[in-house]
């Protein structure tokens, strides 16, 4: 089974996705996980794209797909993945459909985790307060570009895969457990 999680930064993607592979045996890949591992390494990429993600700007297009493509084809995708902050812009959604077609995969579904701007605010800065591991760009000013960036640049790929009638929305305001409860009930 592949599947797209979909939704603004804090709507709890990497959450749910970490629950989704240890009930299905499938692949994360988080484009956002995979560049802070740059950025750890001291990598070419990882000091390129620091400064960017500190902005809470996008990493450049031809960067996240080359990276999406070794990665894809990985083993550990046999059984299927879950791309979790991935496709970001409309030209990787429609480079993904055509780098799908190429191995002979699909996507099952995709689905939309929906959460209102506030609460976001208020789970990024708790996530902040509240983690040792603090994310550098868990702050508030920066996740307000970082929302600003997802209504310009990734709300468009929400309305594409809407289009295409793929999208499925689970409500992401409840409790992790009733999220995840309801995005079982959609793949079943
Ligand atoms: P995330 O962990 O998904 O919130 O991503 C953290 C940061 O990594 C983002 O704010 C972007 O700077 C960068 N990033 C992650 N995924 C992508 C993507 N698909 N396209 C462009 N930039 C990305």
């Amino acid at each position: 089974m592949n599947l797209i999680l979909f939704g603004p930064p804090g709507a709890g993607k990497g959450t749910q996705a970490k629950i989704l592979i240890d009930k299905f045996n499938i692949a994360q890949i988080s484009t956002g996980e995979m560049l802070r591992e740059e950025v750890n390494s001291n990598t070419v990429l990882g000091k390129a794209a620091k400064s960017i993600m500190d902005k809470g700007d996008l990493i450049s297009d031809e960067i996240i797909m080359s990276m999406i493509e070794k990665r894809i084809t990985k083993k550990d995708c046999k059984n299927g993945f879950i791309l979790d902050g991935f496709p970001r812009t409309l030209k990787q959604a429609k480079h993904l459909d055509e780098l799908l077609k190429k191995i002979n995969l699909k996507i099952n579904e995709v689905i939309e985790i929906s959460v209102d701007e506030d609460l976001l605010l208020k789970r990024i800065i708790n996530r902040a307060s509240e983690s040792k591991n603090i994310r550098d760009d868990d702050n508030s000013e920066i996740l307000k570009n970082r929302i600003i960036v997802y209504k310009k640049d990734t709300l468009p790929v929400l309305e594409y895969y809407k289009d295409l009638n793929k999208l499925k929305t689970v409500d992401g305001m409840q409790a992790i457990e009733k999220v995840s409860e309801d995005i079982l009930k959609l793949l079943t």
